[in-house]
């Protein structure tokens, strides 16, 4: 097998049997790994089956309505993951392996992007509340021998998972319904429903080391609310912003939807914050030369940082 659309027409058949599209293509993809299914991907890239796995759960996504089962672009992961190599490159040339945790894992896309990115580098734990994502996650992996710890929870209730090196996170948005958990938190809002996306941020640097780092795809209207003050506060005291980056608008189909990268270190009484914080925009990634420019840039800034 050469390339991707051969995979995704094998499981894209099988799974349009199926009642349920995705439930047929977690069904196929875990007959494959029981060995009940011939498919072969000799030589196939792992980044070509994680294509061809992404595509078909996108099908599936769009064959349902379900509000929660979006799944983030290959793009953002692209993105992401030079931000993390750059943060990480001591550690990296040193060999060591990252630990990263995606609290709101989802599918795994944005998760198996980066760990393909840095093929070897990655052990990685994931949360995720939805049943059937959570499972489609653990299929994908094993098809990519990616190695994942995943637990099938509400994100923001107590973990049983260690601090990671770094957290990855496509921020759920909107009201956290569980009004009694997000009194725990230092972000629950004073009055009314508080915010999926600011309590994950809490509990994300719950569950990081100190001097660890965080990667989140944020809203980019996420300091504009009116609970952005609390927010504010938070973040003053338990980490330093590193940068914040906005991804270019043709990414997105309408303003509300456009998001940014926001990368936050926690605090360490070993480090010291940043002289400044990085605020910069991706160019259109179509222009090669200008996203090279615009890498340059982050490079610079990080050795004088
Ligand atoms: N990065 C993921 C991917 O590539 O598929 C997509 C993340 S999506 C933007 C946010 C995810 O958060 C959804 O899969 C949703 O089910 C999950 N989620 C929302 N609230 C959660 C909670 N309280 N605990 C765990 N997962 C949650």
């Amino acid at each position: 097998m050469r390339n991707f659309e051969t995979l995704f027409a094998i499981l894209n058949t099988e799974a349009e049997k199926a009642d349920n599209y995705l439930e047929g293509l977690l069904a196929t993809l875990d007959e494959w790994l029981d060995g009940e299914r011939d498919i072969h991907v000799d030589g196939l890239p792992k980044e070509e089956m994680r294509k061809a796995i992404q595509i078909a759960i996108l099908k599936g996504m769009r064959k349902s309505t379900q509000p929660n089962h979006q799944m983030t672009p290959d793009t953002f992961g692209f993105l992401l993951s030079f931000f993390v190599e750059q943060a990480f490159e001591d550690k990296l040339a040193k060999k060591e392996t990252l630990k990263v945790t995606d609290l709101a894992v989802g599918t795994g896309n944005l998760l198996y992007t980066l760990m393909n990115a840095m093929d070897g580098k990655i052990e990685a734990t994931g949360v995720e509340v939805d049943e059937l994502l959570i499972q489609l996650a653990a299929a994908t992996a094993n098809v990519l021998e990616q190695p994942v710890e995943l637990h099938h929870q509400d994100a923001l209730t107590d973990l049983l998972i260690d601090p990671a090196d770094a957290i990855v996170c496509d921020l759920p948005y909107g009201y956290y319904p569980n009004e009694e958990v997000a009194l725990d938190y230092e972000l629950c809002a004073p009055e009314g429903m508080s915010f999926a996306h600011h309590l994950f941020i809490e509990q994300s640097v719950n569950y990081v080391k100190d001097g660890g780092y965080l990667f989140f795809l944020i809203p980019a209207t996420l300091f504009e609310s009116e609970q952005a003050p609390q927010l504010h506060k938070y973040l003053k005291k338990h980490v330093w912003i590193q940068s914040v980056i906005q991804l270019p608008e043709n990414l997105f189909t309408a303003r509300a939807h456009e998001k940014s990268i926001l990368v936050l270190q926690k605090k360490s009484a070993e480090l010291r914050a940043p002289k400044e914080v990085l605020l910069a925009k991706v160019p259109n990634m179509q222009n090669k030369e200008a996203l090279a420019m615009f890498f340059e840039k982050v490079r610079i800034w990080k050795e004088n940082k």
